[in-house]
């Protein structure tokens, strides 16, 4: 018997049994090559245990079960009974809410608050696209008397899925989710910094009664399991999140292999406007969010905060006693908002910025050191007197750290707001609707929230303009991204050409 599994413990929930095998046709296996990665404590810098890693093999096989479950088995199924398995594996999620998000604390480092907070919107999003089986239609045409023509939508095929490890189970909910409803099979790679909460969910998948080859959920490394995904001959689309470096990589990969579909949600540098007439207690509570919530490691955090010249001075003060109000430590403490960044690595990034940030001679409101002396803890960190062309004002730090400036006009503002080569989102706060209305139709962005920020939900479209990305994941637009159109034209008799 292969050694899939482990005993693991969260300091809420006990021990538990946490797999650790590749989840091929509905079975935890070992990868072919046998070689297992260590996965980190981001809270402590400690080992937790050791996963399988998938290599090229792995993704073959894995590419072969969710081929043949995709010609056989799956086409079996209704889509009223697609709907079915997938409402199955929601509630299954909703009956294991503790220890998913418990999981996700100790391997991401993400508040429990927030974790819990995820696996509810993990339910939603499965239930939503649970809905949707049953209602892709298509349609028909009169074209000509003697003839029937009809338009169909049909599955792409073999999806393969490559999640960031920000929000490791939601964007395997976002993924999953509308390539299921709509027919197409799954391989899915976790980001190697967090493999496991998905593991334990992979479990509920055979639970739930879903055909062996439907779901795979791989771990493993992006240059090696993820580049295979992406070049691989019998993969027919490649949905991908995560940075703009690999997007392209991606789709170079997919362009130069069989040209499977490519959709790519990407970084971001969003800009958050506050105007002079906004509610200023909220504002400060909406950009706080906007920026902090996750660590800030979210691609859509709101980095930019552009602040009218008449509310400046004060918004600043009131800002930074708010950031430093904010909970860093342990993640399993109730009260956290805070944990720590994933990993050494973007803890070393995210440090860089702020090195860089300090030498092109912008001023350190607040933060700017690392919190506490174990885990990758960062203080939040507030940068201001910024110009447009400083690092930190076009990069992704992707970490707790945002810069303010100061702006006049309404014009001016929205001139900066998109001086960036990324469009995932902005906000606007202001008690002016038109004001309101005006600058969200001028900002490029894919999403622009008013008097708030983060309010993404799965009934609405999310993804970018410009660098941040191509296609959009949610609503009912994504739906269109995992199916193909076929036209059918039936000649109905007659004479030829008549
Ligand atoms: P980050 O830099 O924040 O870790 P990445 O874009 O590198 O974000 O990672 C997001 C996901 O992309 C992860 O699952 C990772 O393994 C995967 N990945 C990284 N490099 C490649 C690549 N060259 N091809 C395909 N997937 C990759």
């Amino acid at each position: 018997m292969a050694n899939v599994f482990t005993e693991l413990k969260t300091p809420i929930t006990g021990t538990y049994k946490q797999p650790t095998g590749l989840f091929i046709n509905n079975e935890f296996v070992e990868g072919v090559d046998k070689k297992t990665f260590e996965v980190i404590n981001p809270s402590t810098e400690e080992v937790i245990c050791s996963v399988h890693e998938a290599t090229e093999k792995d993704v073959d096989i894995a590419v072969a079960a969710a081929r043949k479950a995709f010609e056989g088995p799956w086409r079996e199924v209704t889509p009223q009974k697609r709907g079915q398995l997938m409402y199955k594996l929601a509630e299954l999620c909703e009956q294991n809410l503790d220890i998913l998000a418990a999981v996700e604390s100790l391997d991401n480092g993400k508040s429990i608050t927030l974790a819990r907070g995820d696996v509810g919107a993990v339910v939603g999003c499965l239930k939503y696209y649970a809905g949707w089986a049953d209602k892709i239609e298509g349609t028909t045409t009169d074209v000509a008397p003697d003839m029937f023509h009809y338009i169909k939508k049909e599955p792409i095929g073999v999806c393969g899925q490559i999640i960031p490890w920000n929000f490791p189970l939601l964007m395997l909910a976002w993924k999953i989710g509308p390539a299921l409803c709509t027919g197409n099979t799954v391989v899915l790679k976790t980001a190697e910094q967090t493999p496991l909460s998905a593991l334990v969910l992979a479990q509920y998948v055979k639970e739930a009664g879903f055909p062996p080859g439907v779901l795979n959920i791989i771990s493993g490394f992006g240059k090696v399991a993820g580049a295979a995904i992406s070049a691989h001959m019998d993969v027919d689309k490649v949905a991908f999140t995560g940075s703009t470096i690999v997007g392209r990589a991606i789709m170079k990969a997919a362009a130069s292999s069989n040209l499977k579909k490519v959709t790519l949600e990407l970084g971001g540098k969003s800009p958050n406007i506050v105007f002079n007439d906004a509610d200023i207690e909220q504002a400060i509570s909406w950009v706080n969010f906007g920026i902090y919530y996750n660590h800030g490691q979210c691609c859509c955090a709101g980095t930019r905060i552009y602040v009218q010249d008449g509310i400046y001075d004060k918004f600043v003060a009131a800002f930074k006693k708010r950031a430093e109000a904010n909970k860093v430590g342990d993640p399993f403490h109730h009260e956290t908002f805070q944990g720590p960044q994933v990993s050494q690595l973007q803890f070393d990034r995210i440090m860089g910025y702020i090195q860089a940030g300090k030498e092109e001679g912008a001023t350190i409101e607040t933060g700017g050191d690392r919190h506490g002396d174990k885990g990758y803890f960062i203080q939040p960190t507030i940068f201001s007197n910024v110009r447009s062309d400083m690092k930190i004002m076009q990069e992704e730090i992707f970490g707790p750290v945002c810069a303010i400036a100061k702006f006049s006009t309404e014009e001016e503002v929205i001139k900066l707001g998109n001086d960036t080569t990324y469009g995932l989102a902005a906000a606007v706060h202001t008690k002016d609707l038109n004001t309101a209305i005006r600058v969200s139709n001028a900002l490029k962005a894919g999403t622009v929230w008013v008097n708030c920020y983060n309010m993404i939900h799965h009934q609405m479209p999310f993804g970018g303009y410009k660098a941040s990305g191509i296609g959009r994941e949610l609503g009912k637009e994504v739906l269109n991204n995992y199916l193909e159109t076929k036209s059918v034209s039936v000649r109905l008799g007659g004479a030829l050409f008549g």
